[in-house]
């Protein structure tokens, strides 16, 4: 059985289509939404308000929505359920209260995390922190994190002994 787009007269498989009824092709739609997004920026914009509403009041389900099609995309296990994402009022690693989530990403917004990465999304493995403590934990092992802490203080000490130094001969 073969369709053709309504729109551009064009069949399979010179054009796509998706799964289910259309009888446009996934080149017309596309063009459609673009042409109807250029059209009326301001229904774009409703609509981005009314979805950051919603993440706002469901905070929970947000992050479990992302962090399932995240897990589906970097291919790492996903058995959580809503019930394993507690949000806290405050960052456990910085104490600073979490912004929620919702309009553009920034250090303090609250942020699902995998303990060890590789595991994925398991009972026990997550942790709702900051968006900054999650981006330099990253995938860093403590051990890692050991090392990066000791080096630092190492190097601080150095230039701290160096400004020293250069101070007293200069
Ligand atoms: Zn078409």
């Amino acid at each position: 059985m073969s369709r053709t787009c309504l729109r551009c007269g064009l069949g399979a498989p010179n054009v796509r289509f998706q799964l289910g009824g259309s009888r446009f092709c996934v080149t017309c739609i596309s063009k459609d939404v673009t042409q109807k997004r250029r059209e009326r920026p301001d229904l774009r914009t409703a609509h981005n308000s009314y979805v950051n509403r919603w993440r706002i009041e469901n905070p929970e389900r947000t992050l479990f929505t992302s962090a399932k099609k995240h897990a589906r995309e970097i291919g790492v296990p996903f058995t959580i359920t809503l019930e394993d994402i507690r949000i806290p009022k405050v960052c456990p690693v910085f104490g600073f209260h979490l912004r929620p989530i919702g309009g553009p990403r920034q250090d303090d917004t609250l942020s699902l995390d995998r303990i060890v990465s590789s595991l994925g999304y398991v009972k026990g493995n997550v942790w709702v922190v900051s968006w900054r403590a999650n981006c330099l934990k990253r995938d860093g092992t403590l051990e890692e994190f050991r090392r990066l802490l000791n080096g630092l203080e190492r190097k601080n000490l150095q230039q701290k002994s160096h400004a020293w130094f250069t101070r007293v001969s200069a």
